[in-house]
């Protein structure tokens, strides 16, 4: 049987050999960090490096990272109502994208009046003059932009959208999620005041993430309260092999990350160029977020009259593992609530597909994708001609 090829990087990404036998060490040392005695004194060491490690790779500092189950609950923690601004008013106004994450629209603890959605032009990119007006003569928000959109790739200007939210009085929330180990940032470089991050994108295992303060913010307020671990902003045993994964994912991650990103996206822009020139399809389907800047491994292609579901089950049969921008926890295909945001109908936002390569993907997967793809695209665009050319 031939090789499975998986271009589905942004949804979970395979575990880095140096993780495994980071968590399998930490498995092993046992203890509870909280312990004073040398089992726990040992496994407080493995979480302080790790703080270290993830805190080094943003430009952040340690004591200001604090471990969560993940980017969804990094993303909840930092859209906390009652943070302080730096003025020391409580927050109690949030603005989200309208491309974010589930687990940031779903607004934290906010309440739906008092949660605003920020509009994004149709190359995906937050409407800056829609965000100015909705700062203004308004009390400070908290408002969430991620820097990767985790659908199309696109790379918001976030250093633009902190300048209005700090005019304002507001603080501003970044999910990095999906950025986080493929492109090189700081939270200084981006002047955000929280930054969320996940450990599965970047070769860690699922289950462990991070949200990281700026070095002069007060903590939000805990969702999770109890032991008092993670300066109480976080109460649990900490998860020591999960977070000694996550250390060392970082700096795999970030060892390799000038030698793999151009490869990925040299190997991305071989799959858009053979998706281009695919038959009948040329000049039809769309590369979403093509004109501005992306991420290096992530594609979200569409043609009207596609049925992503569809598609992803002939991929799937033909050995290939892609993903629809958006599919739900029941597995069923929703139209993205990212393209509809960026004007696209339901048609060609029910049709896109997305695929995305990780530091494992060769030029033979590439091909082979795009091979299927080929045998794919007539029998699933048969009879959608008079779409293709109304489009
Ligand atoms: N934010 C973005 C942009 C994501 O892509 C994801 C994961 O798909 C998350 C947050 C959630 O992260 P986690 O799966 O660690 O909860």
């Amino acid at each position: 049987m031939e090789k499975r090829v998986y271009l589905d990087w942004n949804a979970t990404t395979p575990l880095r050999r140096e993780v495994r036998e980071a968590m399998a060490a930490a498995w092993n040392a046992g203890g509870n960090p909280s312990s004073v005695h040398a089992e726990g004194r040992r496994a407080r060491g493995l979480v302080e490096d790790a703080r270290a490690v993830v805190a080094a790779a943003i430009g952040g500092e340690s004591r200001n990272v604090i471990f969560t189950s993940g980017g969804t609950e990094a993303n909840a923690l930092a859209l906390a109502p009652g943070t302080l601004s730096r003025s020391g008013q409580t927050i109690e106004r949030l603005v989200v994208s309208a491309v974010e994450h589930a687990s940031v629209l779903a607004g934290g603890r906010f309440m739906p009046d008092r949660t605003a959605i920020l509009p994004v032009h149709r190359s995906g990119l937050v409407n800056l003059e829609a965000l100015r007006a909705m700062l203004a003569n308004e009390p400070p928000a908290l408002v969430s932009v991620m820097l990767a959109n985790n659908e199309t790739g696109a790379i918001q200007p976030i250093a633009a959208i902190a300048d209005l939210v700090h005019v304002a009085g507001g603080l501003l929330h970044v999910d990095a999620v999906q950025a986080f180990g493929k492109i090189d940032f700081t939270i200084k470089g981006l002047s955000a005041d929280l930054v969320s991050v996940s450990a599965h994108k970047i070769g860690g295992p699922t289950g462990i993430g991070a949200l990281i303060l700026a070095a002069d913010l007060t903590s939000p307020a805990a969702l999770i309260r109890g032991g008092g671990q993670e300066r109480g902003r976080r109460a649990g045993t900490e998860n020591v092999p999960a977070i000694a994964g996550f250390g060392a994912a970082v700096t795999a991650a970030i060892a390799a990350r000038d030698e793999d990103m151009p490869r990925v996206e040299a190997l991305r822009n071989r799959l858009e160029q053979g998706l281009r020139q695919t038959q009948g399809n040329a000049g039809r389907g769309v590369i979403f977020s093509a004109e501005v800047a992306r991420l290096p491994n992530t594609t979200l292609f569409g043609v009207p009259g596609l049925k992503a579901e569809t598609a992803i089950i002939g991929f799937d049969l033909e050995g290939i593992a892609v993903s629809s921008g958006s599919a739900c926890s029941s597995g069923k295909i929703q139209p993205s609530h990212v393209l509809e945001a960026m004007g696209y109908g339901p048609d060609i936002a029910k049709s896109a597909i997305r695929f995305s390569l990780g530091w494992e993907t060769t030029e033979e997967d590439v091909d082979r994708a795009l091979k299927a793809w080929r045998k794919l695209a007539g029998a699933l665009l048969r009879g959608h001609e008079t779409v293709l050319e109304r489009f």
